[in-house]
């Protein structure tokens, strides 16, 4: 199992994987086993993955407070954009 990095840029994705098993009803019927959490770095020019599991990494970027935070961020800009206007001649 590869280690992953800290000091790099993890890229999360959460995936299906099947076993391969003939006898397995869950590869059989549907996606496979999962989802689980793998994570994606370049070292050079290779990519590398690694597996972590069911449970959401911390640092993955996907949560729904990273998405709160952009979409206050963007709410921000706009109102320094309107309180801008009057100061125009
Ligand atoms: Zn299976």
């Amino acid at each position: 199992m590869a280690v992953i990095p800290s000091d790099q840029h993890i890229t999360y994705q959460l995936q299906f994987r099947k076993c391969g098993k003939p006898s397995c009803s869950t590869c059989r019927t549907g996606q496979g086993h999962g989802p689980y959490w793998y994570a994606y770095w370049r070292q050079g020019s290779r990519l590398r993955s690694g597996y972590i599991g069911k449970v959401r990494p911390a640092g993955c970027k996907q949560t729904a407070a990273e998405k709160k935070r952009k979409a206050s961020t963007a709410k921000t800009k706009e109102h320094t954009a309107t309180t801008a206007i009057p100061a125009l001649p």
